[in-house]
């Protein structure tokens, strides 16, 4: 067929769709006793598990039965949505297991890796037999369309037309969100063994796909803690035993905001997904009422192709469109999320031209039927909520949740059954048109320039690059371009490649497109800014044919040591390595220079490291952590520090242990020794300086006092603990009660400690806490006046004091960090002691502050950006023999803010080697405002 003559897909879609080849269900069998064949003893069930008539579908009444397949309820030994019954990962697979040995034509199993814990990761493939079959085949079309360079457009269409779409169903990302993993065993049972023509129809059309548990460690350790405590919530509320401590091994909620695939139980997903390239990826929550399916509200990204926008209402209003005519209330599109932030999980598809398609379901946590008072919003009736869920009181079932999903998802596969072809162009489209718009319109590459200060930073965003399939080149020769000249060795990355648009997102400036817009989660991420490292834009378009060769592997820039002689000067770059060496080399004994010097030409900044050793092993552990290094005949003459080793605590609450997991996460891959102490570690009498020199407060809380006093006793005492029945709890911390927080006991302990010489350390939120309990003189924390609104937005900093350790590695004046929603510090004399400003020993010290304003907002939204001007980022606040250093922003920012992680881990390494205040100048009132 010539291009003239091709009727395009998406009329022959319509069509279709007008002529209903195979009818959708109807209304009418919604009443109709159980066909032969159905399992009468499933009617019963379903009928009596959903509270009301109008929460149950024709799509979901009935099951049918096969011989020789199991139902769920055969293998589990209950039918899925049974009152106060959650299913363990395990028994999920052993039931998705027994399916594939019962029907091995129709549904493979395959397992993609194992989790921190060491489970087994499951993906379930469920098609026809010839789709089946010819998976391998299926999977090359669609990485084929995926990346359409070298296909001519009668190749393309030839693929799109012998292209089954793979639609890829993911539950169970967020553990308390308890009714997707259970949904979908039962979802892949009908899909399985349905004769139902639209189900025959969506097995022969559709390739369907199955992530049964997505944070697999956290769906355990909640049912866990179900069985142990939530399985006795009252029916009317009141008692509330709360959530587990701990999902997945470091973090909770933020599974969903692992914009680097940091963690690596989630980079198993991502992986997954680069290998099949789906389309489509429906990823399952719960939270709205009843069943909100996302159509991408505004702010949107327009990097993501226009046809993505017009197909994610597709889907949405179709569902709401079937749902409502099946009589079931409270389904609606619009409005909740936002399609700014390129971060969530199953977003990995819309950033690789597919398209993540999310559900958010009603449910209480748990399997207890509840109830629940319906109000507001949610029950008004508006253009996309036509049918809004009934205000007042309502019984609600998990059953009833399982109603709504998997009548949701059956009805999505159901209308990609009949367009199959029209989301196969629309795939196809997007990746052609992504490739054309980076050779057709500016900016055409991103310049990482060679020789930058730190390598180990460019590595590493070279690598977050190539992590999600973005193609990066390294320049063979030098680069010549309108916007400079960039060294040989200097990376590049193009922009006519099927993720350009990606890498866009990921390296540009946000440029936030309504001030007035709020956004669901960051409104910035520039990743140059995020890790300190300079990435030049080019519009150049003679780039593209810049002399450059494609990595095929992830780069590992070996450090280096030049020169002979027995010392070893490791120079203080800012990398991130650097306490990896100290640690690694904890015997060996080193000095840290307090100034900068020179060997030879070569500048040697502050804190530069100075090692008595020139040993293998020291040479051997600089090249291996990328470090720049030289060895001397004899040592520099610059004063010095004992660059010794803190014994190093991390303090976390039980109500937000998330936090703290990103900054466990670095310290473990930085392989920073720590304990992990608590509520329980801080007890009257605790002695915290008999045991550590450093303590870690990170980000967590809402401010001081949640931080001291945690969660309420209002219920029975919940212990998290190790037991034979529950052998998911107790993990990462243990109490006999994870309620009611340190205390005032607790708080002045801290006091204690830091009186006594220890350092605390604290981070974004958690700064309030010294301030406010009075740990840290002559520091106040206040929170931002009414308007101000920051989600966090890339601002500028200035670095007042450079020769302050925890600045060392910071070569500029100013640096941009991300804006963590921290206190509005103020550092001076506190009020009423001005008159003895000039001689106290524990005057704080302002390290670097915020400049604020409308240009300090450098990427992102900050409205009302006045209100950070000149407001301290970093305080060294002297007390006693100890100190408490206070940072504003939060440096470790889940797998993210590299380029500030420097400052805490220059905390620990110089700990004891703080400087005292300098005399004041004049008693000035506040070095803040
Ligand atoms: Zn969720």
């Amino acid at each position: 067929m010539t291009k003239k003559m091709r009727v395009p897909w998406l009329l022959l879609a319509i069509a279709l769709f007008l002529s209903s080849a195979v009818p959708t269900v109807t209304h009418a069998q919604k009443s109709a006793p159980p066909a032969a064949g159905d399992d009468p003893d499933f009617a019963e069930f379903v009928k009596k598990a959903t509270t009301k008539p109008e929460f149950l579908s024709p799509l979901v009444d009935h099951l049918p039965k096969k011989a020789g397949v199991p139902t769920p309820k055969d293998v589990l030994g209950y039918h899925i949505g049974t009152e106060k019954k959650l299913t363990y990962v395990a028994d999920q697979q052993r039931y998705f297991r027994a399916l594939e040995k019962s029907l091995p034509g129709r549904v493979k199993t395959e397992v993609i890796g194992k989790t921190e814990e060491g489970r087994d990761v499951m993906v379930v493939y469920v098609t026809s037999e010839a789709n089946l079959k010819s998976l391998a085949a299926q999977r090359e079309n669609t990485r084929r369309l995926a990346d359409p360079r070298g296909l001519t457009e009668a190749q393309a269409q030839q693929l799109v037309a012998t292209t089954k779409p793979h639609y890829h169903i993911s539950a169970g990302l967020h553990s308390a969100e308890t009714n997707p993993p259970e949904a979908v065993i039962e979802l892949a049972y009908r899909l399985a063994v349905s004769d139902e023509p639209y189900i025959k129809q969506i097995r022969d059309n559709v390739i369907v796909s199955i992530t049964g548990a997505t944070d697999i460690d956290g769906r355990d350790r909640y049912v866990d803690w179900y069985y142990a405590y939530k399985i006795d919530e009252p029916y009317e509320g009141g008692e509330n035993y709360g959530d587990v401590p701990y999902w997945g091994k470091y973090v909770f909620h933020d599974n969903n905001r692992d914009i680097n695939y940091g963690v690596d139980s989630l980079r198993l997903h991502l992986n997954w997904y680069l290998s099949w390239l789906p389309p489509i990826w429906h990823d399952l929550h719960e939270a709205q009422t009843l069943l909100y399916t996302f159509s991408g509200q505004p702010p949107q990204n327009a990097n993501l192709d226009p046809i993505l926008y017009t197909e994610l209402p597709f889907f949405a209003t179709y569902e709401v469109n079937k749902l409502t005519s099946y009589g079931m209330p409270g389904v609606w599109h619009f409005g909740f999320v936002d399609m700014w932030s390129p971060g969530y999980l199953g977003f990995a598809a819309a950033n690789h031209n597919g398209m993540l398609r999310m559900y958010e379901i009603f449910n209480q946590g748990g399997a207890n039927t509840k109830k629940a008072n319906l109000s507001g919003a949610q029950t008004r009736r508006e253009w996309f909520r036509p049918n809004p869920a009934p205000a007042g009181a309502i019984d609600w079932s998990i059953r009833n949740s399982i109603n709504y999903a998997e009548t949701g998802v059956l009805t999505a596969l159901e209308l990609t059954s009949k367009f199959p072809q029209m989301v196969v162009e629309n795939y196809y489209k997007k990746s052609a048109n992504a490739v054309k718009r980076g050779a057709d319109q500016p900016p055409h590459a991103f310049v990482i320039p060679a020789g930058q200060r730190d390598q180990t930073q460019v590595d590493r965003v070279v690598n977050l690059l190539r992590r999600q399939a973005i193609e990066v080149h390294r320049a063979t020769a030098e680069i010549k371009v309108k916007e400079g000249t960039f060294p040989s060795g200097s990376y590049v990355v193009k922009m006519n490649q099927p993720y350009g648009p990606l890498a866009k997102t990921l390296i540009e400036k946000q440029n936030y497109p309504d001030p007035a817009l709020t956004t669901y989660d960051d409104s910035a991420w520039s990743m140059g800014m995020a890790s300190n490292i300079e990435i030049k834009t080019i519009e150049d378009k003679t780039i593209l044919g810049a002399a450059a060769t494609l990595l095929s592997a992830d780069i590992t820039t070996a450090g280096s040591v030049s020169g002979t002689g027995p010392i070893t000067i490791v120079k203080h770059n800012g990398a991130l390595s650097l306490i990896t060496l100290r640690h690694r080399l904890k015997d060996v004994a080193m000095k840290g220079a307090k100034a900068s010097f020179k060997i030879g030409d070569t500048e040697y900044p502050a804190g530069s490291l100075i090692i008595e050793s020139a040993a293998d092993r020291v040479k051997k552990e600089v090249e291996a952590l990328g470090l720049v290094a030289t060895e001397v005949a004899s040592a520099p003459s610059v004063e010095t520090v004992n660059v010794d080793l803190p014994r190093i605590a991390m303090y976390t609450t039980w109500s937000s242990t998330e936090k703290p997991g990103w900054v466990r996460l670095a310290f473990d891959r930085w392989e920073i020794p720590y304990d992990l102490i608590h509520k329980d570690h801080v007890k009257a009498g605790a002695n915290l300086r008999g045991k550590y020199d450093v303590i870690v407060m990170p980000h967590q809380g809402q401010n001081g006092k949640s931080i001291v006093f945690e969660q309420p006793k209002l219920s029975k005492p919940l212990p998290y603990k190790k037991s034979d029945k529950f052998k998911s709890l107790g993990l990462y911390a243990e109490t006999d009660d994870v309620r009611g927080g340190m205390g005032l006991a607790g708080a002045a302990e801290f006091q204690k400690f830091v009186e006594e010489g220890g350092v605390l350390v604290t981070m974004g939120v958690a700064s309030y806490f010294p301030a406010e309990f009075g740990i840290a003189r002559g520091v106040d924390a206040q929170s931002p006046a009414p308007g101000f609104y920051a989600p966090g937005p890339y601002v500028n900093s200035e670095i007042l004091l450079p020769e302050h350790p925890t600045m060392f590695g910071y070569s500029q004046k100013t640096l941009a960090v991300r804006y963590a929603g921290g206190p509005l510090l103020q550092a001076g004399p506190p009020a009423g002691v001005e008159q003895f400003a000039g001689t106290s020993p524990e005057r704080p010290q302002v390290v670097a502050r915020f400049t604020g304003g409308d240009g300090g907002v450098l990427s992102g939204l900050m409205r009302n950006p006045d209100q950070i001007r000149n407001r301290p980022m970093v305080v060294d606040a002297p007390s006693g023999k100890g100190r408490v250093i206070l940072f504003a922003n939060n440096p470790i920012y889940r797998w993210q803010t590299f380029g500030e992680h420097a400052m805490i881990f220059n905390s620990i390494l110089f700990w004891n080697d703080m400087p005292a205040a300098a005399p004041a100048a004049k008693p000035a009132t506040s070095s803040g405002r």
